[in-house]
């Protein structure tokens, strides 16, 4: 039991105790417990053994699953761990068809409250056009999914790099101190491509040194926050003139920086 408990790294906010469980092969699932009332979700759900074991550890019976978008790798676990007992399954109204059977179909762009807490749903298209993130303005966390990763963000499955753009620029106006927690541990190989179109961003290599001996060292690289993300990822930086010129696109819209640098990743 104390092995599996050191192998779960806690952050407080708030009320709100959350876990990062990895999963898979680089998945992350998030168990979050929220102190004042003994609720517990996870936040995707890749498979179940891993959130089981961490649930056992923990000693925290789960209440709700959050969904993300509708992969596989997100949502493997969902009908096991929704038979553990009485849970509720909540997702994006207008991917539900994707999803497995919801219980509490939530709209984007809508909030809505999860015990005392309320939570924003942000509409994301771009990795799929389905995609929604959960944001809890109060303490000041977001799960992020596979829309924004450290010094990175999704791929493009199935929509345009305009409306990916869209839902990062609005997750880039949250509070700075805002707390990420994100779908992937993808943070070396985002942090090799960044530094290939922001080379002289000093707060870049800083943060590339600190990931790497954490990497090194076992550690995982979730979560970050927003202040981060806008200081060093790559595809939030299509705002700064360092990442326009360096792909070749000067005095170009931020939009039309993000859509280069993204395909610049595809092709790395
Ligand atoms: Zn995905």
């Amino acid at each position: 039991m104390a092995n599996a408990l050191s192998t779960l790294e806690t952050t407080e906010a708030g009320a709100l105790k959350i876990v990062s469980v990895p999963c898979l092969k680089d998945n992350f699932a998030y168990l979050v417990r929220d102190e004042s009332n003994g609720n517990v979700a996870v936040v995707d759900a890749p498979e179940s053994e891993a959130i089981e074991a961490a649930l056992q550890a923990l000693g925290w019976t789960l209440t709700h699953i959050f969904i993300t978008h509708h992969h596989n790798d997100h949502i493997d676990g969902v009908e096991r761990l929704r038979s553990l007992g009485n849970i509720s399954v909540i997702g994006s109204a207008a991917d539900a068809t994707r999803l497995p059977i919801l219980t509490q179909a939530v709209m984007p762009g809508e909030s809505f409250r999860w015990g005392g807490i309320e939570v924003d749903v942000f509409d994301t298209p771009g990795h799929t056009v389905g995609h929604i993130v959960y944001h809890m303005p109060e303490p000041g966390v977001l799960f992020s999914g596979d829309t924004l990763f450290a010094m990175g963000c999704g791929r493009l499955f199935e929509g345009t790099a305009q409306q990916m753009w869209g839902g990062l620029s609005a997750l880039a106006a949250l509070p700075d101190e805002t707390v990420v927690f994100f779908g992937h541990e993808y943070t070396a190989t985002n942090a090799d491509f960044a530094l290939t179109v922001d080379p002289n961003n000093a707060a870049l290599h800083d943060r590339v040194r600190e990931v790497i001996a954490t990497l090194q060292a076992g550690g995982r690289t979730t979560p970050t926050t927003i202040g981060l993300e806008k200081a060093t990822n790559p595809f939030l930086r299509a705002v700064s003139e360092d990442v326009a010129r360096e792909v070749g696109l000067p005095d170009a819209d931020p939009e039309i920086v993000f859509a280069e640098v993204r395909r610049r990743k595809d092709n790395s």
